[in-house]
């Protein structure tokens, strides 16, 4: 594929309602989608998951931006024969940037797979029609409201939820939701808030309330307090931010520190990465999912894609568009459907329409890029 320009879209989309995770209260996304178009007319959509700030990880919007202009768009449209493969191994010698790659790692993909006449998912050898989701509840102002939350997102079919929790916002709302919801399964996600020495008391809470799912309660780096709280636990302890490469993921399995694996794209540099560590995880014998991070229907197409593989066991944190925007980027949007699941897209690449007409509406910025 030889490109003829390269878009960049800074966009501003309002949540519709405010997310509340352990770092912080999220009103509205910013973010950037990245549009590329190749010399024979095809065009390929990805996005940045990074934030304003450095908070999720040390990536945010201005080191996406920079990573972008400085290094990674001459590359491609320099490049007389661009593949997603290809740009992989070119940007390795960047370190850590993961986010960044991915923006453009996704949009590659999604021209890599029209290119082929097929879709993202069939592309990247996914075979699912239907993938099984659940809902992220974010940390509420009452526990009254976070039980009456949850029993909104069941009503409106969800499955599985998991419940944003941090040191003062876990045992409590944990047991007031087991109460009221007996049979439900619950994962929580404390977003490396606890301190290590929490590990007892984390495993207290959690057993007493069956909590199936700990996820990331520890700093990234802090691979021993998860295998510490991973030994003899009840419930899987999975790893969110601290995982981030294959080589991560190896250090984590040598130390027993991880038995489930969250996989997300933009965190892992993208599509190709994503596939290749829940190999990994299946090869291990540990069940995998893909996480979300609060996409617009971009990004939502691209993580789907990747969530419809069979090594992904367990229901994805890829909701529907209305639980997240009021309008999405793309149409169709992704809708609930039976069984709590979200469709595939058939239709090569991403397989849903980028509305150019809502991008303009939210934009902040935009500027297109030519080789030369
Ligand atoms: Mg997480």
């Amino acid at each position: 594929m030889r490109l003829s320009s390269a878009r960049l879209d800074e966009i501003s989309l309002d949540l519709v309602e405010p997310f509340e995770t352990s770092f912080g209260v999220q009103h509205a996304r910013r973010f950037f989608v990245l549009r590329l178009e190749t010399r024979d007319g095809l065009v390929g959509y990805g996005e940045s998951v990074a934030t304003e700030d450095p908070l999720y990880s040390s990536e945010s919007n201005a080191s996406v931006r920079d990573m972008l202009l400085r290094h990674f768009l001459p590359k491609i449209l320099r490049s007389p024969a661009i593949t997603p493969e290809a740009f992989r191994k070119e940007v390795a010698h960047f370190r850590g940037n993961e986010m960044a790659k991915s923006a453009v790692e996704t949009a590659l993909v999604d021209l890599a797979a029209q290119a082929r006449g097929v879709s993202v998912a069939r592309y990247l050898g996914s075979d699912r029609s239907r993938i099984e989701v659940g809902v992220s509840v974010g940390i509420q102002p009452s526990i009254s409201a976070l039980v009456a939350r949850v029993g909104r997102y069941l009503a409106d079919g969800y499955h599985r939820v998991k419940l944003k929790v941090r040191p003062g916002w876990d045992r409590a709302p944990v047991r007031a939701v087991r109460r009221r919801f007996p049979e439900l399964e619950i994962w929580v996600d404390a977003n490396q808030a606890y301190p290590p020495e929490a590990v007892d008391r984390i495993r207290d809470w959690a057993e007493a309330n069956r909590v199936s799912q700990v996820e990331q309660p520890f700093a990234e780096r802090a691979i021993w307090a998860h295998a510490l709280l991973a030994r003899g636990a009840p419930f899987r302890v999975c790893l969110d931010e601290s995982i981030v490469d294959e080589t991560s993921l190896e250090d984590a399995l040598a130390a027993r520190a991880i038995t489930c694996l969250n996989v997300k794209t933009g965190r892992v540099g993208g599509l190709l990465t994503g596939r290749a560590l829940a190999r990994r995880a299946a090869r291990a014998q540990i069940p995998a999912w893909v996480g979300g991070m609060l996409e617009s229907g971009i990004g939502r197409a691209h993580n789907v894609a990747l969530a419809a593989r069979g090594e992904m066991t367990l229901p994805a944190d890829l909701s529907a568009s209305d639980r997240y925007y009021r309008e999405d980027l793309v149409d169709p949007p992704f809708v609930l459907g039976p069984g709590s699941t979200l469709e595939v897209p058939r239709r090569p690449g991403i397989g849903v329409e980028v509305l150019e007409k809502v991008v303009r509406r939210h934009r902040i910025s935009s500027r297109t890029y030519r080789p030369g």
